[in-house]
Order: structure tokens, then C-alpha cells, then sequence
């Protein structure tokens, strides 16, 4: 009787081209070492172009193929150049991470600035919408492939304080279901990732008791990794999830939970 194995094969992204926004940092940054250390030649878009570019010093230095590009999700152009830019230098492209995000300033929703509002949802929302528009086409091109787009726990749940941001990473969630439903036929999966509260530089100006009522929020009795929430991401994108479409899966130690 055969048997799948759990196991991913050590080169399973080779000769798979990924473009991952917000990929010098954090999250995004796990996910292209992750995607790297697998075989993909791997795009690194990020607004901070010098951190992109010791990205990716540090993954041709473990071996693998990587470019750098300067791109503002906030700015349909600067992505499509992005996209062709991975297109021309790999020549094709088969797998994204829609990952670049802000957290913005909390108020509460009578007092949250109009500006502040209008930045958090441009880059969380319509970055991830400006960045499908432009990868889709090129991943059919190339014959399909996966897309997965950084959600939130606030995906779902609702965060006082946070109202642009929880209702970008809510709008992210229809966005990925719709665009699924449209691009199955064509070969292309694409979910959306939910992690909980993550280490990361996002939440660098989070201490003291703000950092210690997020982590009681986590049964788990911590914040995740970038990693934790990587591999998630890489499970997704990879032929293991060849049957998942339009889903929102979480990686929150839990707080969903309750
Ligand atoms: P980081 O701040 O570590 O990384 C985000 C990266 O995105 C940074 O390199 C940042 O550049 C870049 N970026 C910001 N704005 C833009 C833009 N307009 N165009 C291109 N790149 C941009 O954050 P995380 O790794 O924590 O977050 C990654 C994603 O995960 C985000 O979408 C976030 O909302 C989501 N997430 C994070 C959680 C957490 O607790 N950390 C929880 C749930 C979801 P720069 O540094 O120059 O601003």
C-alpha cells in the first residue's frame, strides 16, 4: 500500500521562480529563506531596497539564486515593474507572497486619523490587490503556479484600536477567496495565511505590558515565529496542497480558539 510522506522534498520549489513583497524583513524573510533553501529562484520585493539587497547577499551566500527589487505595493507601477522585473531575470514566474504590510497607529475608529486610514489600507488591501493584478497574468503565463496573501488573526477577529488594519486583513480574506474561485480552472491556488501576534520587527515598538497582553492572548503562552508562519506558507504554495483553493488558514497558537 503506498503512503504520502509528510516529508517535503529538499529541492521541492526548484526551477519555481517566487516574487515575495516585504521579503527583507520578518515574516517575508523567513518565507525566502524558506523558499530558497527549497530550490526557487526567489524575488525579493521590498520598500527598503538596501535590506532586500542583504536578503538576498545572505541567499546566494547559502547557495541559492536570488534578485533584489525596489517595490511600494502602494504603487500599482512600481509593481508591475516588480513583476516583469522577476519575469526578466528568471524568466518566468510561478509562486508570490502578498506579505508587505504595516501595522499603523491605534485609535479607536471616532478618532483614527483619515491619512492613517488611507496608508494602512493601500498597502494591506489594495497592495496585495495591485500585486495579484500583475502576478496573475505572468503565473498563467508560466502555467499556473500558487499565490499565497499575508492575512491577520485579524482576518477575522475584530481589535480595538486597529480598525484599518483589521478591516484590510478581513478584505484580504474576500479578495484571496474570489480570486481563487476565478484562477482554479487556470492552475493557479491561492489562500490566504492567518498568523496570531509574530515576533517580528512589525511589533518592534510593542514592550513591557502591551507585549505581555498579546502573548495572553496566545494559549500557546507566546508570540510565534517568522518561521512557524513560513512553513505554513510553504505548505501552501507547494504541490502538498495541490486540492486547497480559496482557504484561510490560521497559525495563531491558538487565540482563535476561544
Ligand atoms: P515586518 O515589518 O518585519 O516586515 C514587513 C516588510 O514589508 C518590511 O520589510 C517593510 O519595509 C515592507 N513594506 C512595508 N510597506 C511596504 C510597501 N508599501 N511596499 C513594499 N514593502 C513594504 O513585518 P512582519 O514580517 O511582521 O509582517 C509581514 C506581514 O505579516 C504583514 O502583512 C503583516 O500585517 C502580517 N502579519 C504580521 C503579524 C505580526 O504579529 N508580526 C501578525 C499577523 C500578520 P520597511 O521595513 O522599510 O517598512
Amino acid at each position: 500500500m503506498s503512503t504520502t510522506t509528510a516529508t517535503p522534498n529538499a529541492q521541492e520549489f526548484a526551477g519555481r521562480t517566487a516574487l515575495v513583497t516585504g521579503g527583507a524583513s520578518g515574516i517575508g524573510l523567513a518565507l525566502a529563506r524558506r523558499l530558497s533553501g527549497a530550490g526557487a529562484p526567489v524575488v525579493v520585493a521590498d520598500y527598503n531596497e538596501e535590506s532586500a539587497r542583504a536578503a538576498v547577499a545572505e541567499l546566494e551566500s547559502a547557495g541559492g539564486r536570488a534578485a533584489a527589487v525596489a517595490m511600494d505595493v502602494t504603487d500599482p507601477a512600481s509593481v508591475e515593474a516588480g513583476v516583469r522585473f522577476a519575469v526578466d531575470t528568471f524568466g518566468a514566474l510561478h509562486l508570490a507572497v502578498n506579505n508587505a504590510g504595516i501595522g499603523g497607529p491605534s485609535s479607536p475608529t471616532g478618532e483614527y486619523a483619515v491619512e492613517d486610514w488611507d496608508r494602512v489600507v493601500a498597502t494591506n488591501l489594495s497592495g496585495v490587490f495591485y500585486s495579484m493584478r500583475y502576478e496573475l497574468p505572468a503565473i498563467i503565463a508560466a502555467g499556473g503556479g500558487a499565490i499565497v496573501n499575508m492575512s491577520s488573526i485579524l482576518g477575522t477577529n475584530g481589535f480595538a484600536g486597529s480598525p484599518a488594519y483589521v478591516a484590510a486583513k478581513h478584505g484580504v480574506v474576500g479578495l484571496t477567496k474570489t480570486a481563487a474561485l476565478e484562477y482554479a480552472a487556470q492552475n493557479v491556488r491561492i489562500n490566504a495565511v492567518g498568523p496570531g501576534f509574530i515576533d517580528t520587527p512589525l511589533l518592534r515598538d510593542t514592550e513591557g505590558p502591551a507585549r505581555d497582553h498579546l502573548i495572553s492572548l496566545h494559549p500557546a503562552g507566546r508570540l510565534g515565529t517568522a518561521e512557524e508562519v513560513a512553513e505554513l506558507a510553504a505548505f501552501l504554495l507547494s504541490d502538498r496542497a495541490s486540492f486547497i483553493h480559496g482557504s484561510y488558514h490560521l497559525v495563531d497558537g491558538g487565540y482563535s480558539a476561544s
